[in-house]
C-alpha cells in the first residue's frame, strides 16, 4: 500500500490528478487514500503518482 507523509504534502492535487480512483482531497484539503491503492491494476498509476508529486511525500509502504 502506499503512504504519504502528511508533513511534507501541500495538498496540490497532482496525485489526484494521476490516479482519481486512488487519491482524493477531503474539505479540508487533506490527502485520502482509498483502499483502492490494494487494486494490482492501481500500482501503474500510483508509481507516476509517487513519481510526479513535487513534494515527494508518496511512497510505498513495505
Ligand atoms: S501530489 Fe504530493 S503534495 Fe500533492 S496532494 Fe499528492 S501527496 Fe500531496
Amino acid at each position: 500500500m502506499v503512504e504519504v507523509d502528511f508533513d511534507l504534502c501541500e495538498a496540490n492535487g497532482v496525485c489526484v490528478g494521476l490516479a482519481p480512483d486512488v487519491f482524493d482531497l477531503n474539505d479540508d484539503d487533506e490527502l485520502i487514500i482509498s483502499d483502492a491503492d490494494r487494486l494490482p491494476e492501481n500500482a501503474g498509476v500510483i508509481d507516476e503518482a509517487i513519481a510526479g508529486c513535487p513534494r515527494a511525500a508518496l511512497r510505498w509502504k513495505a
